[in-house]
């Protein structure tokens, strides 16, 4: 006869515990009941906020409609267990059933903690923890406009994205002196909140909450220090506490702080009583984050279905990367160097970007670390810390380095080395699956395995693994963009242009899978607008921040602006235009490599109205900010250049008016030159032309920036109109068929033939496709619109640039100092670029 097995919750742990015992042949030892409390079977908790986006709960669900039948596993919705007897050993639900067991887990999860101020009683106050909690949210929030979120911890900044997302005034209010207190130091915390305000969250630090204000419903909070903040929703994301009322009421023994106690066979005080996941208390732990829930888990449903061996659960990892779309921020193991420790801290506050590595003494091995700002190397560092590998003689250069000194870690990990610390997976259980031939794209791999389905955080890692045992295996590995859709990026653009697709919906829908991801999300965007031609705030929601504002977000939280300039010419009046708005809006000017004047120090809300000035004086915008056609660059040429053989300026205006705004995987860069002496720099363009006695050399490829390259020669001595059709169909061809973010160099390298190739397609038509591609570029070049004109013309869209969405308030946290007669940033704390 089997064993009765009941799980009290069918939460993410409750339901890993089940698929666990089914793995290990479970089902034919017990007869498993599991309960649930809430209305339907588990869903993935941590990705809760995209139902704010997508309403969708299928895409949520943990297993199919019918996993539970299909395994024999009887569950009981909506019947929280309500009474225990550990003597009779039977449970009660509160639908009067009465279930014997032999063997009890207890997966009950945590509630949101309730601090104690008064007021909360009412309306308008929300915690955020299941489904049911954010519809009751969504459907408050459509009469009120400013929200705040009580906490600064991981949850809190996610769900105060949330709100802003849902075109709400966001708030979040904490009471420590930083955010993410947990994970983060003061450095990195600062960086942050940087970082999170330029999204337009408001932070409110240090601040201790007396009580909630209003009668019936919630109308603000007021401070202890007196202050009042006047919001009309109230979310508290304050910290957990575990569900252990059923236990401790019925003799199973709970800490002082709550929580159930277990030890390392996660077993209770009572016999055959177990508790896992955010409920048990192990070695005075509870963790709030589902990994140690998995690992508890399956060491669980291991013991119980293996007699005579048992494994332990040792505690876990409190690794986070945070979900936040624009910030980048993680942290790992002894983030807070709270052991002995020897620390190596990069800092950058110009591109906000904070490293810190926390070593054992002797520098030997990774303890722990912290990343914001640029989180490319957690994945790398995270399996470094996981697998106490020995680390290189300069450990700094695992911070400072290119990706690829980080990615050299991978190859050499033995295959017990984990890499998905959320569903423990190791490099060795990835290479089994894609061996088996069960799984040849990033998709499979996460279905076979379960890796990757947490945090995301291990997803590159496990990319690079894949593609490369399948090279090894000598299969052709695919480009796809990411795991929602099992496309290129070429193969996207020519979906979108061959369907008509004029959205993300509409591709997502019908071409890919999920909701998008801040890969896909943008690497669409650039497509549709390579295509249409149409104003990139069309697309605005799944824009990075520099495309969604228009301009390029500086130090400190302000803007840029800078006009287009054509060629670099610019008459005397439209010089003295510039310096009246700049003088205007108190601007700090400068002259930049592209030869033109770049106007810094905007607040987001003046951006719409520098932007009206300047249009109506003439100007439009200049796309600094955009993965766009920038400057074409030119020297003085023939007209007044002793030495030059053509009018370079002349036809760099042409050039830049011609292909101006035109959206492509990556900037795009030209310029050219009156002579030989090469003084506008186009070879180190991704496209450049330098005048030859008989006509104009073309050169492709060339970039500056942090890998130079200089561009090659593609056709010599042609005529203006050939010069021009060759461009034309160049760019064209790249913006079809290059991956995204990937630089005209890059791409060049990557195509098989490399220049000869090209040649033979952008001379000699080997595809025949270069009156496609000249037609393509004719649409583009005729459909332009000035995308500040655009914004200025629409009421709506100016709204956006609203720092508080309900006041006209500009953002207070903005400071200048002058400098040298022109206004500037006040310094970042002292700790520039170091490595100490
Ligand atoms: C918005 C959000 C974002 C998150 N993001 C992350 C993240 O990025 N990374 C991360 O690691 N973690 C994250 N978490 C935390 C993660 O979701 C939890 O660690 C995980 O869900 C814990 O699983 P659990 O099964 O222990 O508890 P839960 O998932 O809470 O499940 C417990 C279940 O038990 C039910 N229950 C309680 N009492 C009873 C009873 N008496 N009878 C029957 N059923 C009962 C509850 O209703 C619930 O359904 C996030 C959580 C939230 C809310
Ligand atoms: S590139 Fe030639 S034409 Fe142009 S400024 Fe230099 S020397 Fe003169
Ligand atoms: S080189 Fe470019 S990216 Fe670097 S500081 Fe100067 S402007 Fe900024």
């Amino acid at each position: 006869m089997k064993r009765k097995l009941v799980v009290i919750g069918n939460g993410m742990v409750g339901h890993r515990f089940a698929e666990k015992i089914v793995e290990f042949g479970g089902t034919e030892k017990f007869e498993v009941t599991i309960l649930g409390e809430e209305p339907r079977r588990a869903y993935d908790r941590v990705h809760l906020s995209e139902y704010f986006t997508n309403r969708s709960v299928d895409s949520l669900y943990l297993s199919g409609s019918d996993w539970y039948r299909t395994n024999g596993i009887r569950l009981l919705l909506s019947q929280p267990a309500i009474s225990l007897d550990t003597v009779s050993r039977k449970i009660v639900t509160s639908a009067g059933t009465e279930l014997e067991f032999d063997e009890l887990v207890f997966a009950t999860g945590s509630s949101p903690f309730i601090p104690s101020f008064e007021g909360l009683d009412k309306e308008g106050v929300f915690v955020y923890r299941t489904i049911e909690d954010l519809e009751k949210m969504m459907s408050y929030a459509k009469g009120i406009s400013k929200v705040a979120v009580l906490g600064g911890g991981l949850l809190g900044l996610e769900a105060a994205k949330a709100v802003l997302d849902m075109g709400k005034e966001s708030h979040v209010v904490e009471f420590a002196s930083r955010l993410m207190p947990r994970q983060l130091d003061e450095a990195a915390s600062a960086i942050l909140k940087s970082k999170i305000e330029s999204l337009g969250v408001r932070i409110h630090l240090q601040k201790e909450t007396k009580r909630a204000l209003g009668e019936s419903s919630f109308q603000g909070l007021e401070f202890v220090d007196g202050s009042i903040l006047d919001v009309d929703m109230l979310v508290i994301s304050a910290g957990i506490r575990p569900r252990d009322e059923l236990a401790k009421n019925f003799g199973i023994e709970v800490g002082p702080r709550g929580g159930i106690q277990v030890d390392d066979e996660l077993r209770t005080n009572v016999y055959g009583v177990y508790a896992i996941g955010e409920v048990a208390l192990h070695k005075n732990m509870i963790y709030g984050l589902v990994a140690p829930g998995y690992e508890m888990a399956e060491v669980l449903a291991y013991n119980l279905c293996s007699p005579g061996k048992s494994k332990q659960y040792l505690g876990s990892d409190l690794s986070t990367k945070l979900k936040l779309i624009g910030v980048d921020v993680a942290s790992f193991g002894d983030a807070l160097g709270q052991e002995e420790h020897l620390p190596i801290a990069y800092t950058n506050p110009r591109t906000g970007v904070y490293k810190k590595l926390v070593l054992s003494p002797d520098g030997k091995k990774l303890r722990g670390g912290i990343l914001v700002g640029d989180a490319d190397a957690y994945s790398n560092l995270l399996t470094l810390y996981l697998n106490n590998v020995d680390l290189p003689s300069e450990p700094e250069r695992l911070i400072v380095g290119s990706p690829s000194e980080e990615n050299s870690a991978l190859g050499s990990l033995p295959d017990d080395a984990k890499i998905c610390s959320c569903n423990n997976v190791s490099k060795g259980d990835l290479l089994n699956a894609i061996r088996s031939g069960a799984c040849s794209d990033l998709g499979g791999l996460k279905d076979c395995t379960k890796a990757g389905t947490g945090c995301g955080g291990c997803v590159p890692q496990m990319n690079s693994l894949l593609k490369e045992e399948l090279r090894a295996q000598g299969k052709v590995v695919t480009e796809h963009v990411c795991e929602h859709f099992k496309y290129s990026r070429q193969e996207l653009f020519q979906i979108a242009k061959v369907k008509g697709i004029k959205t993300f919906d509409e591709m997502v829908r019908s071409h890919g899978m999920g909701n998008g991801c801040e890969v896909c999300k943008p690497a669409v965007a650039s497509i549709l607008a390579s295509i249409y031609n149409e104003p990139i705030q069309k697309h605005r929601e799944i824009q990075d921040t520099n495309d969604k504002y228009l301009a390029n977000i500086q130090r400190g939280g302000t803007y840029s602006v800078v006009p287009r300039i054509p060629g670099g010419e610019i008459t005397p009046e439209k010089l003295i235009v510039i310096g009246q708005i700049a003088k205007k809006y108190e601007l700090y000017c400068k002259i930049t490599g592209g030869q033109r004047i770049d106007l810094l120090g905007a607040k987001m809300d003046q951006l719409p109205d520098i932007w009206r000035d300047l249009v109506e004086e003439g100007f439009e915008s200049g796309h600094a900010y955009g993965k766009a056609m920038r400057t074409v660059k030119s020297c003085v040429g023939s007209t007044w250049c002793r030495y030059g053989v053509q009018d370079s300026t002349a036809f760099a205006i042409r050039i830049e008016e011609r292909y101006r705004g035109i959206r492509a995987p990556h900037k795009l860069k030209s310029a050219v030159s009156g002579c030989i002496r090469e003084c506008a720099e186009a070879r180190g363009k991704d496209f450049g032309i330098i005048a030859t006695e008989k006509g104009w050399n073309l050169y492709v490829g060339g970039n500056g920036g942090v890998n130079p390259k200089h561009a090659v020669l593609l056709a010599a001595d042609l005529d203006e109109e050939t010069c021009v059709k060759y461009m034309d169909r160049f760019i064209m061809f790249y913006v079809r068929t290059a991956d995204k973010l990937t630089r005209t160099s890059a791409w060049l390298e990557q195509l098989e033939g490399g220049i000869d190739y090209l040649k033979d397609v952008i001379i000699n038509d080997r595809l025949g496709i270069n009156k496609d591609l000249e037609a393509e570029m004719e649409s583009l070049v005729g459909s332009y619109v000035c995308e500040w004109k655009d914004v200025i013309e629409d009421p709506e869209k100016q709204k956006k640039y609203k720092h508080f969405i309900n006041s006209g308030d500009t953002d207070p946290t903005v400071l200048f100092i002058n400098e040298r007669g022109q206004k500037r940033p006040v310094d970042w704390p002292k700790k520039e670029a170091v490595v100490n």
